[in-house]
């Protein structure tokens, strides 16, 4: 075996870095802090933004923290030292990107089971579910709650809460190994748990839950698992809509049998096909996963597994998270690289791919993430640093490129007038569909939201449920803005009040009747059923429907 070499251990300090700064936090006894923090928040007050403010007052051990500030903020509002000033508040948020979308996303991690996968690079750790190892951050979080639901959600809510993210709309996403190889049982128990926490009320059964959650202060406005394409069928389809689910991680990996088969991933790329036509069929967001630099894999081979994605009709995805290998000790994988056969690519390698591949992406996908996020240490060769996204953004600028996918024109917070706003319509085939991506863009090619209208060739036909029948599916409607409570005004401007959605949800109508569409559903999430029933969509069996 080779010799394991300094350079091939970075260690990840940042989880120490913050729980010592939490540490430090927690020590509020400090006057002279606290003294800082009052003259610094007394000055963004009278008008001067947060940097120059911090640096005028660095506090006694350095500058102050976003959420001591916050602390202090809220003591001196509750006293009466300060009338209340969302511009200060929005500035103090500790990480205004978590809800740029317009949504507070929430991950849950499962309890550790087993998966059916034997993928070859997937490392097993037998205290986390699938695929975790037990010193990601989230994992330890999950862990730390025994990994029950209710306490996971509790206590994201509550971490949100404490550095003033709004949690009125809610996106649980939730991770750990094959969501459909769990016992149903265990599923339901899961997501009910999960409600009870945004409900803040424990309840009986899943339907309590959810009929609660539909007119609770934190809904649940989307509903995310991740599963294997081979455990995507009609009858599971069905479970996960009655559950409330509402957009599914599939993990693609590669559109070539060949490297599904060296990998050991238990299924083909015409698995893959299928599932994809019956998650479309079905109304679902589509969220593939892909993995360059798989066993048997080069940099040509990855290019053209990766074009695949978009040149197969039956295909195309709506959201894409990039995983490029990481070689960890704990996985199959490992063995090939000790025997010679297997190489990752380097840190540069991996740049260029992602360089070339990026500007290819069309412009009705997002791509979430571009590399999954293990601790540096379990990484025995290869890429370890975690900032590929910024240096990948970085080079395409340097060489006038650019990459058009949703994340990379999302409007974020920046206020919008609808007269800046122009209706773009892109039309594409996928699968036995004809997909519909309307947005509304800015001069600038900056997003301001869309709506996802899927027009099936023989509507209803496979999958058989009475609410599909002859029916346009809305599959997804996203329109960005700071995330604001439920019935919150919010600052004008905003992309989320200025009725984007209602006139995208027109725009999609008005498409499907002229089609002959005697109906358009949407696959609606518990706490967005409000919105389309006052927009004349009914309740059907487990979409809701409005008649055209
Ligand atoms: S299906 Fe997913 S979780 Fe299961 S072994 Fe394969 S990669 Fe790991
Ligand atoms: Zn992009």
């Amino acid at each position: 075996m080779r010799e394991s070499t300094a350079s091939d251990y970075t260690y990840d300090s940042s989880l120490e870095e913050r729980l010592s700064e939490w540490r430090a936090l927690r020590d509020y006894s400090d006057a002279e802090r606290r003294a800082a923090a009052q003259a610094l928040l007394a000055e963004m007050y009278g008008g001067l933004a947060l940097r120059p403010a911090l640096h005028r007052h660095p506090g006694p051990h350095g500058y102050l923290t976003k959420d001591f500030l916050l602390h202090v903020y809220r003591q001196m509002v509750e006293r009466g030292e300060m009338p209340e000033d969302t511009r200060i508040l929005q500035a103090l948020r500790m990480k205004p990107v978590r809800t740029l979308s317009g949504v507070a996303t929430l991950t849950v991690l499962t309890k550790p089971y087993p998966c059916p996968g034997k993928c070859l690079f997937c490392p097993t750790d037998v205290r986390m579910p699938k695929s975790y190892l037990h010193d990601e951050p989230g994992a330890m979080r999950a862990e730390q709650h025994h990994f029950d639901p209710y306490e996971q959600t509790a206590a994201r809510l509550e971490s949100l809460e404490s550095v003033g993210h709004p949690t009125g709309k809610v996106e649980l996403l939730i991770l750990g190994g094959t969501w459909s190889a769990y016992r149903r049982d265990y599923q339901a128990w899961f997501v009910r748990r999960c409600l009870d926490a945004l409900n803040g009320s424990v309840s009986s059964s899943l339907e309590e839950a959810q009929s609660r959650n539909a007119r609770a202060a934190r809904r649940n406005v989307g509903l995310v698992v991740e599963t294997r394409p081979d455990r995507i069928t009609p009858s599971e389809l069905r479970w996960l809509r009655s559950i409330g689910v509402t957009k599914v991680q599939v993990g693609v990996q590669s559109t070539q049998d060949r490297i599904l088969e060296i990998n050991r991933r238990g299924h083909t790329l015409a698995d893959t096909r299928r599932a994809f036509g019956l998650l479309r069929a079905a109304g679902f967001k589509i969220h593939a996963h892909w993995m360059p630099n798989l066993l048997g894999a080069d940099g040509p081979g990855d290019r053209a597994d990766f074009a695949a994605l978009w040149e197969d009709p039956d295909l195309r995805p709506d959201e894409l998270k990039i995983y490029p290998t990481s070689l960890l000790q704990n996985s199959d994988l490992f063995a090939h690289w000790e025997r010679g056969e297997y190489r990752p690519y380097t840190y540069a390698e991996l740049v260029e791919l992602l360089v070339s591949i990026k500007p290819t992406i069309p412009r009705y996908c997002r791509v979430n993430r571009l590399v999954r996020d293990f601790p540096a240490h379990h990484v025995v060769a290869g890429n370890r640093r975690s900032n590929l996204r910024e240096e990948v953004q970085r080079v395409l600028a340097s060489r006038g490129l650019r990459c058009q996918c949703i994340r990379c024109r999302e409007i974020g917070a920046q206020p919008v007038r609808r007269e800046d706003l122009r209706l773009e319509e892109l039309v594409y085939r996928a699968g036995r569909a004809e997909e519909r991506f309307l947005s509304f863009v800015t001069s600038e090619d900056r997003l301001a939201g869309y709506v996802r209208l899927s027009l099936p060739q023989s509507p209803g036909a496979d999958l058989g449920w009475p609410d599909l029948r002859e029916a346009a599916l809305i599959r997804e409607i996203h329109i960005y803005g700071q995330s604001l409570g439920i019935g919150d005004l919010g600052p004008p401007g905003t992309a989320q009040h200025v009725g984007l959605g209602s006139e995208l949800l027109s725009h999609a109508e008005a498409i499907a009747r002229r089609r002959g569409y005697a109906r358009l559903a949407v696959i609606s999430a518990i706490g967005t059923r409000g919105y389309y029933a006052e927009r004349g969509f009914l309740d059907g069996e487990l979409y809701q429907v409005k008649p055209l």
